[in-house]
This record gives structure tokens, C-alpha cells and sequence, in this order.
């Protein structure tokens, strides 16, 4: 190769890689996978009605995640308030799954009752929102009769991908529908061919499909679509049939005909839901071979907001990807282009990353290599987010079932601690599965600790975060891997927890004989505060070294960031648990004493080789500490 070869070679590179910082197009996603003969997945959801719906989907989002689609795509709905702010608007639930949930989000948008205008607006919302993909749509009435386009409003969907690339030239990622079956409304099939071919011509980079159940049914659209020039990807839209109501709800809306061999199956077994939820998956599962088989490079499923099926249809073909392994950093990105190139982040935030996006969604810059310049970042103030964040949205009655119904000392409090960590049932006989500190299920590594932590816990140390050392570990590891394969993963033992004064004088004087332990505690105002920390620099608690990189060192114990988790923190006491009870009343006054009296703490062993002796430490501690009952007495640390 030419000197000349290689310098362009390399600046080619570069370019992909600079790329790559502007955030993705689904469309240059699909190209990629395609190229490596990769098979995706994509994901369907409706906004819910509810807010407790639309908390319900976040975890949704979370749990689907898992499996690795390629994007998921949020409909649009006018009864929801489609461009407001409100919890259930189809706007904030894109935002939600690609800000907070780190999916890539294809945001769906019709011509239904909206002018120009109020597209241009609703489009520069959702680009504010950091959405990059639309799905453009001409949409239905709202009252089933004959579609008419709003004065000042479009006509059909190809006028909308006009406008788009008018108004944003190529910001937007755009997807159109297709119907292997012909749009009800147009008077022959060909003619519907015609106008997609229309839509793609205006600036469409993929289609997805209206659902079908029989695979030449699709064979043959593709096939159409190739030989009329259409050259754009085609992604086969599939529903699993999860229900006889449902199917019928669905196929009046959109007209299509059931095959007979399924509404044969089906007809038997309309009273047995899960008859025929076996029935659908099995149906999908062979429709989506015989797509893939024939070389369709991937499946785009119709969810109807649930997952059971999908996944299951998804195991059965080998798609679903779940494995930490294939992280590409130990916490999950946000899929927001702008955020694109964070990789480092303050360990405290670890099982609440929402919150750590929610109070980190102005900053301009994200940390990316080093915390370094980011060392005095503002953080966002103690507002609450309309999905999650301070107040829980869970009913307060479940909450109380989990953390008690009524409190009659620091040991109730202690004792739900250690449920938590276990998975044992509490006193009531309820599985305790959340603390206020925890929106996340407990990480697979906290596996290793239990025995430890579920000790600490039942002592009085109430540990709200905590991850054991790892030294060169390969980072294709099932519990601990992330970054891709042929690099080792190292990290320090750490832990943080809320105690009591005493506890903490006790742990200064044990801490004297262990002088690589860094530690870090304050009380809830920050008026008592002790550290053998600098005061500004931040300690690397985890990193990883990768074939051919730099060294990757994305979780940090940051002084100055802790002050701002610390009043998190701290607040969640009160605003998720302490709220739960009568004001005056003594299980309240329980909450209300810890949060005034006890220390949150956090402990680094840098000492990461020689293993995890945080739990030595501690149980020296608690071996000379006093009973949880007896901490409330004793004199503060600095007293
Ligand atoms: P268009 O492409 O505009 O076509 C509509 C009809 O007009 C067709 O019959 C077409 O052949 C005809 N046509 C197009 N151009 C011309 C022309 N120049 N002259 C004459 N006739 C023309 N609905 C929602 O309300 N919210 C959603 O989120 C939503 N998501 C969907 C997602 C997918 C993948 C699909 C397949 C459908 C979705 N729909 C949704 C339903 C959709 O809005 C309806 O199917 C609607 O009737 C057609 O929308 P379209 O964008 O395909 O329309």
C-alpha cells in the first residue's frame, strides 16, 4: 500500500470515528448489520394511558433491553397528547426510552389533525429531545371514517418526508410504512407499490411492513418493491398472536385478512389465553425462520406493550442477546447522540442511572476519558423527574408492605436492608424488592457478596452500593466483562453505606491500620465531614485494558461529585420512606432520626490485588460496635 493509500486509509478512520460522536441513524445501523450479515431485532411500543403505565413501560424498556434489540419505535398517538409534556405523550416516552434507557428510539409521527406548523414544531422537539429517527406517517381519521388532511396540513405520508428534509435536511433518520397487502385505501395494490416508491424517493431510508402472517406474502412485496426501484430495506413487521380479543381488535383496524389454517387454530382455543399465547409464539417463531432463512436481514416485532412472547419468540430463534459480557461500558450509555462520548461516570449513581441523566441532561460536555475538567460540575437541582427520580411512583401501600408497615425501631429499618440483599421474605412475608437508593435489580456481582453484605447489613450498616475487586479479569467475563472481547477488566472493592455515628467513630479508629482504604464520610447537611481523600481529585475504581486502546476507565469516586449524590442520598429518605407514614408519627420519627443522625459513607480498597478486605474491616467494626437499637445515643464522630 502507498503511502498516500495509508494516509487516506487513516483519515477515512478518523472520519468514521468522528462520525460516530454525531449519534446514529437506525438506517446506518441496519447497513452495518447487513454488511456483517449480523440479524437485528426492533421493538414496538404504544404510549400507555396511565402514569403508572408509563412508569411500568420505562422498566419495560430496561428488561427488553437486555435482549439487545436494535432500536425500539414509540407510536404515535393523538389521544395521549402526542407532542406535550405530559408522563404518557408519545414525545416523553421516545425521550424516555432514549435518554434513560439507552435505546435507540424511532419516534412515530402523523399527519393526523396537524398543520405544518404544528409538525415543524413537534419535530423540533423531538430534535431537542436528541431523537435522530421518525417514522412518517400519513396516519387515520380519529373517528374511522374517510381520512381528510387539516387545512395548512399534509395529504399524504411523502409530503411529510418533503417536509422533513426540507426543514432538517438529513438530521433525521427517516422510516416509512409498507403493506404487503396494499393500503386499504388505495384502489389497487400496484398503485400502493407506486406511492411507496413515491415516499422513498422523497427521502426515506427504510421501510418497515404492516404485519402479515404468511412469509411469501412478504417474499413477494420485496420482490415488487426490487423490481420497481425500490431499493431502500424492507424490515418485515411480525406480531405474535397474544390473544383472541386482541388479534380481532387488530385486524379490524387494520384490515387484514387471517389466514385460515390460523383462525382454524385459533377458533378452538379463543377461551384459553394461554393456549393461544403458545399457539402465537410457536406461529411467529416459524414465520420469522422463514423470513430470516430466505435472508431478510431482520425482524421489526408489534409488542402491544408486552414481552413475554417476543422474548420468547426471540429465544427460540437464538436473537435474544442477553449477556453483560457485551457491554460496552459497566453502566449503560444513553443512546442520545449528545452523550455520545461520556465514558466515565461517579460511582454513586450506579443503581440509579436515570437519576444521573436527569441531573446531568444540561451539561454541554461529557466526561470522556478522564473526569478530570468535569471535577466541579453542576449538577441539576433536587427536582423531581415526572417518571422517577425522588418521589416513587409505586403505590405507597405496596411500598409499606415491602419496608414495613410500621417501624418500631432502626432494626425494622436494618432488617429490611438485608432482605433486600438476600431475597429472603420480610416479617410481613413480602419479597423486599427495591430500596430507595436501588431503582435497578441488585447487579450480578453483588451475587459474590451476599453472605458479606447481608451480615453488614443486619448490623446496622445499611449498604446502599458496593461492587468486590476484580483483578485482570477477562473482559468477556459473564459477571463482570465489558469494552468487547481480548481485554482484562480490574476493578476495587468499594462499598457505601449509611451508619450510624458511632459506627463511624469506630471505623476511623479500625481504618488507622489501613491506610490504603480511602474513605469519604458526611452527615445529611455536610456539616461533619472526614476524608483521607484529596479533595478535589477523583479515584479510578474501575478500568479495563483492551487490545490496541488506551487504558478505558469509566467508574470514578469523585470528592466532588459525592457532595451533590450525598444530598440525593440523603433526601430519599425522607421523600421515599419517611413520607410512607402519618407526619408525628413514631415509624416516621424513625426515618426522620437516621436521616438526621447517621453517616453516609464510602470506602475504596485500593489495594485491589490482595482482594476484597472491606468485609475484614467491617466486621471488625461490627464486632465492637453497639447493637443497631443502642447507635442513636452516642456522641457524633467530631464531638
Ligand atoms: P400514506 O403513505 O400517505 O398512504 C395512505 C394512502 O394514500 C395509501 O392508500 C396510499 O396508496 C395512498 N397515497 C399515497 N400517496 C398518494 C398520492 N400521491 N396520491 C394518491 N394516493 C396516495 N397510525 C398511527 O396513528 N400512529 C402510529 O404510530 C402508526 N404507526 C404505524 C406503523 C407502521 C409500521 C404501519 C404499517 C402503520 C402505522 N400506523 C400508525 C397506521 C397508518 O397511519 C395507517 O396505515 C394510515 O392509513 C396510512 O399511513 P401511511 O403513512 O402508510 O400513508
Amino acid at each position: 500500500m502507498s503511502v498516500s493509500n495509508i494516509e487516506r486509509q487513516h483519515s477515512e478512520e478518523r472520519s468514521v470515528v468522528t462520525k460516530k460522536h454525531h449519534g446514529q441513524k437506525i438506517s446506518n445501523k441496519i447497513r452495518k448489520k447487513m454488511q456483517r450479515g449480523e440479524k437485528f431485532f426492533s421493538l414496538e411500543f404504544f404510549p400507555p394511558r396511565t402514569v403508572t403505565g408509563a412508569i411500568n413501560l420505562t422498566s419495560r424498556f430496561d428488561r427488553m433491553g437486555l435482549g439487545g434489540p436494535l432500536f425500539c419505535d414509540v407510536t404515535w398517538h393523538l389521544a395521549g397528547n402526542p407532542s406535550g409534556d405530559s408522563e404518557t405523550s408519545s414525545m416523553t416516552i421516545a425521550s424516555t426510552a432514549l435518554n434513560y434507557c439507552g435505546l435507540e428510539t424511532m419516534l412515530h409521527l402523523t399527519c393526523t389533525n396537524a398543520t405544518k406548523d404544528d409538525i415543524t414544531l413537534y419535530l423540533k422537539k423531538a430534535k431537542r429531545q436528541g431523537i435522530r429517527n421518525i417514522l412518517a406517517l400519513r396516519g387515520d381519521s380519529t373517528d374511522g371514517g374517510e381520512w381528510k388532511s387539516q387545512e395548512n396540513g399534509f395529504s399524504y405520508s411523502t409530503d411529510l418526508v418533503r417536509h422533513i428534509r426540507e426543514q432538517f435536511g438529513d438530521y433525521f433518520g427517516i422510516c416509512v410504512a409498507g403493506y404487503p397487502n396494499g393500503h386499504p385505501d388505495c384502489s389497487s395494490y400496484e398503485e400502493d407499490l407506486q406511492h411507496l416508491k413515491e415516499k422513498v424517493d422523497a427521502g426515506a431510508d427504510f421501510i418497515i411492513t404492516q404485519l402479515f402472517f404468511r412469509s411469501e406474502v412478504f417474499f413477494k412485496y420485496v420482490q415488487d418493491c426490487r423490481a420497481l426501484g425500490i431499493t431502500v430495506p424492507i424490515i418485515p413487521g411480525v406480531m405474535p398472536i397474544q390473544g383472541y380479543a386482541s388479534l380481532r381488535h387488530l385486524v379490524q383496524l387494520s384490515k387484514l385478512e387471517v389466514p385460515h389454517e390460523i383462525r382454524d387454530a385459533v377458533e378452538p382455543i379463543k377461551h384459553d389465553d394461554e393456549a393461544i399465547r403458545e399457539f402465537g409464539v410457536i406461529q411467529c417463531t416459524k414465520l420469522c425462520q422463514e423470513l430470516l432463512d430466505a435472508g431478510t436481514p431482520g425482524i421489526h416485532f408489534y409488542t402491544l406493550n408486552r414481552e413475554v412472547a417476543v422474548r420468547e419468540v426471540l429465544k427460540h430463534l437464538g436473537m435474544w442477546n442477553e449477556n453483560p459480557a457485551k457491554r460496552p461500558l459497566p453502566w449503560r450509555p444513553s443512546a442520545n447522540a449528545k452523550r455520545s462520548e461520556e465514558d466515565v461516570r461517579p460511582i454513586f449513581w450506579a443503581s440509579r442511572p436515570k437519576s444521573y441523566i436527569h441531573r446531568t441532561q444540561e451539561w454541554d460536555e461529557f466526561p470522556n476519558g478522564r473526569w478530570g475538567n468535569s471535577s466541579s460540575p453542576a449538577f441539576g437541582d433536587l427536582k423531581d423527574h415526572y417518571l422517577f427520580y425522588l418521589t416513587s411512583k409505586d403505590k405507597p401501600a405496596d411500598l409499606k408492605k415491602m419496608w414495613g408497615e410500621e417501624l418500631r425501631d432502626k432494626t425494622d429499618v436494618a432488617k429490611t436492608f438485608a432482605c433486600y440483599i438476600t431475597g429472603e421474605l420480610n416479617a410481613a412475608g413480602v419479597k423486599v424488592t427495591k430500596l430507595p437508593w436501588n431503582d435497578d435489580e441488585l447487579a450480578l456481582e453483588t451475587s459474590l457478596i451476599v453472605e458479606q453484605l447481608a451480615f453488614l447489613n443486619s448490623h446496622g450498616i445499611l449498604t446502599i452500593n458496593s461492587q468486590p475487586s476484580v483483578n485482570a479479569t477477562p473482559s468477556n467475563d459473564s459477571k463482570f466483562g465489558w469494552g468487547g472481547p481480548g481485554g482484562y477488566v480490574y476493578q476495587k472493592a468499594y462499598l457505601e453505606f449509611f451508619t450510624s455515628s458511632a459506627m463511624v467513630n469506630i471505623l476511623l479508629d479500625v481504618l488507622e491500620d489501613y491506610k490504603w482504604i480511602n474513605y469519604h464520610v458526611i452527615n445529611h447537611d455536610g456539616s461533619k465531614e472526614m476524608t483521607n481523600s484529596d479533595e478535589k481529585l477523583p479515584i479510578a475504581v474501575t478500568w479495563g485494558v483492551f487490545p490496541g486502546k488506551e487504558i478505558i476507565q469509566p467508574t470514578v469516586v469523585d470528592p466532588v461529585s459525592f457532595h451533590f449524590w450525598k444530598d440525593e442520598a440523603f433526601a430519599l429518605w425522607k421523600q421515599q420512606w419517611g413520607r410512607l407514614y402519618p407526619e408525628g408519627s413514631h415509624s416516621g420519627e424513625v426515618i426522620e432520626s437516621i436521616h438526621d443522625s447517621y453517616y453516609l459513607v464510602n470506602l475504596v480498597d485500593n489495594d485491589y490485588v490482595r482482594g476484597n478486605r472491606l468485609w475484614e474491616i467491617l466486621q471488625k467494626v461490627v464486632s465492637v460496635g453497639p447493637s443497631a437499637e443502642a447507635v442513636s445515643n452516642t456522641p457524633s464522630p467530631s464531638d
